[in-house]
């Protein structure tokens, strides 16, 4: 049976709506699927129902932006950590007000940031930014409405210089390790560490060392962390098999994940059957209470 936990919609950054992806899911014969965009639960309900009459199992989902605020941890304090939630309420009020905040702040963050070019004569709208993939503008989409609509303004280099800066501004408001896992808790949902070997510094990929990725699943374990996306598409079998490893002396429970966005990078499902998942997927699968 095909498996794919880890899939992005146009509710986050991903190209395609949630029953077009649904649709390719359907067609590659996958059987088990969780939508999981970035820090938003919108496309859940939509995606439970329409795989329900396509008769594939869908886990709700969701992946948080984290970040390390915890000196004491050995991992880079500057960079999104990605946390999976799975088999979320994704009613769930405090889970639900969490996510409007978030999404509120760093609107107003932007607006700010628009504000702020505007001072240095720059003539730009928050409506005319052309967002990349989805629907939530990060500062990559800034800096790309400046170099392709000011290209010869005299303070263009000046105007990136000061997008740049807010960046730390907008990282901020990702979730602390700390708080992610106990939202994920109070929404009765499970807790994977996504792509461990992968963080990101806005649109940016930061590779994780061996080291770094275990100083993490120690204190993650210790805030009670469930599980590993073991399997992703970029990954060695070196690596996946650390992370198995990691997983079973830790007791944690082990996920694939495609990280599907619809895009010309990420447009490949899991749609091959990966064996050491399977506990993973009757255990997600036996505790789903909205497929049923
Ligand atoms: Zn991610
Ligand atoms: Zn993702």
């Amino acid at each position: 049976m095909f498996t794919d936990l880890h899939i992005h919609t146009l509710h986050s950054d991903g190209k395609l709506g949630v029953k077009e992806t649904i649709d390719i899911a359907h067609a590659r014969n996958i059987k088990t699927l969780s939508i999981t965009d970035h820090d938003s639960i919108a496309g859940v309900g939509e995606a439970i129902g329409y795989s329900k009459s396509l008769g594939i199992s869908c886990i709700s989902g969701i992946e948080l932006s984290c970040r390390n605020e915890l000196s004491c941890v050995a991992f880079p304090q500057d960079v999104s950590i990605h946390i999976l939630a799975y088999n979320i309420d994704y009613n769930h009020e405090e889970l639900f007000n969490t996510l409007n905040q978030y999404h509120a702040i760093r609107k107003q963050i932007l607006r700010e940031l628009l504000q702020h070019l505007i001072k240095n004569d720059l003539d730009i709208n928050y409506e005319d930014i052309y967002i990349v993939a989805g629907n939530q503008m990060r500062i990559q989409d800034v800096v790309n409405h400046i170099n392709s609509c000011f290209m010869s303004h005299d303070k263009k280099e000046q105007c990136i210089a000061i997008a740049e800066g807010y960046y730390p501004k907008l990282f901020f408001q990702d979730y602390s390790l700390q708080r992610a896992l106990q939202l994920i808790k109070n929404a009765g949902g499970l807790s994977v560490l996504a792509h461990p070997f992968f963080s990101y510094r806005d649109y940016d990929i930061e590779q994780n060392s061996f080291q770094n990725v275990s100083n993490l699943l120690d204190c993650l374990c210790d805030m009670g962390l469930d599980g590993i996306e073991a399997f992703y598409p970029t990954f060695t079998i070196g690596k996946s098999n650390f992370l198995y490893e990691e997983a079973r002396n830790r007791d944690l429970f082990l996920t694939a994940g495609s990280d599907f966005h619809g895009t010309a990078l990420r447009k490949t499902m899991m749609d091959f059957k990966i064996e050491q998942i399977a506990e993973t997927v009757s255990l997600l699968n036996d505790v789903n209470r909205y497929s049923q």
